[in-house]
């Protein structure tokens, strides 16, 4: 099975994307990890991608779509793959159906993770990520057990540098402006499936998971 996962930074796409991953053995492609990776290998890629991130704006689509290209050739994506954080535009999502249909390849379902701006904002800027395996937590809500150290492999859990109210702002702008155009884009294939996750990921997980179903998946 071959997914993307959509939604608003801090919707908790993230969280849902790691479940369905384990639920259906997918690999789990997300851009952003693929970008933070690169930063602190330094990376001339990662050098790049980091002027943009911290802006919040999207890293050029040329150099994005050529990495996500090369991540999807890895044997791994055979069994199937979630791609979350990519696509992030149209011009994206028209390059993805292109390196697919070479393949003789198509996405399955698109999994639509809604949540509100107040709700993601709150969310966003108490979040904190493992600096070593990406494990997410939050301060507020789901704290580590011991401060700062990630509980699932004892690696450094710090705030994003892009998990700023101001940078926050702008990729919700961001993602309004460039990604939410795609919701229609998949909508005319009817390969949308949708969860709401304003109040809790186990419920938006259902609807999710009943919808991946109902497509037969
Ligand atoms: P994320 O972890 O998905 O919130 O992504 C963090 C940042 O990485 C975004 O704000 C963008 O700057 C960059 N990024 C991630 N995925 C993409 C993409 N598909 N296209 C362009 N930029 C991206």
């Amino acid at each position: 099975m071959n997914l993307i996962i959509l939604g608003a930074p801090g919707s908790g796409k993230g969280t849902s994307a790691t479940v369905l991953r384990e639920t259906y053995s997918l690999a789990h492609i997300s851009t952003g990890d693929l970008f933070r990776y690169n930063i602190k290998e330094n990376t001339p890629l990662g050098i790049e991608a980091k002027s943009y991130m911290d802006k919040g704006a999207l890293v050029p689509d040329d150099v994005t779509i050529r990495m996500v290209e090369d991540r999807l050739n890895n044997p791994d994506c055979e069994k199937g793959y979630i791609l979350d954080g990519f696509p992030r535009n149209i011009a994206q999502a028209e390059a993805l159906d292109k390196m697919l249909a070479a393949k003789g390849s198509k996405i399955d379902a698109v999994v639509y993770v809604k949540c509100d701006d107040d709700i993601i904002m709150d969310r966003v800027t108490t979040r904190r990520v493992c600096e070593k395996c990406g494990a997410s937590f939050n301060v507020k809500y789901m704290p580590t057990k011991v401060e700062g150290i990630c509980d699932v492999c004892g690696g450094n859990v710090v705030q994003r540098s892009d998990d700023n109210p101001e940078t926050v702002a702008k990729r919700l702008e961001t993602y309004r402006i460039n990604t939410q155009p795609l919701i229609d884009f998949y909508n005319e294939r009817g390969i949308i499936v949708e969860g709401n996750n304003n109040v809790d990921s186990k419920t938006c997980i259902s609807s999710i998971e009943a919808g991946l179903k109902n497509l037969g998946l």
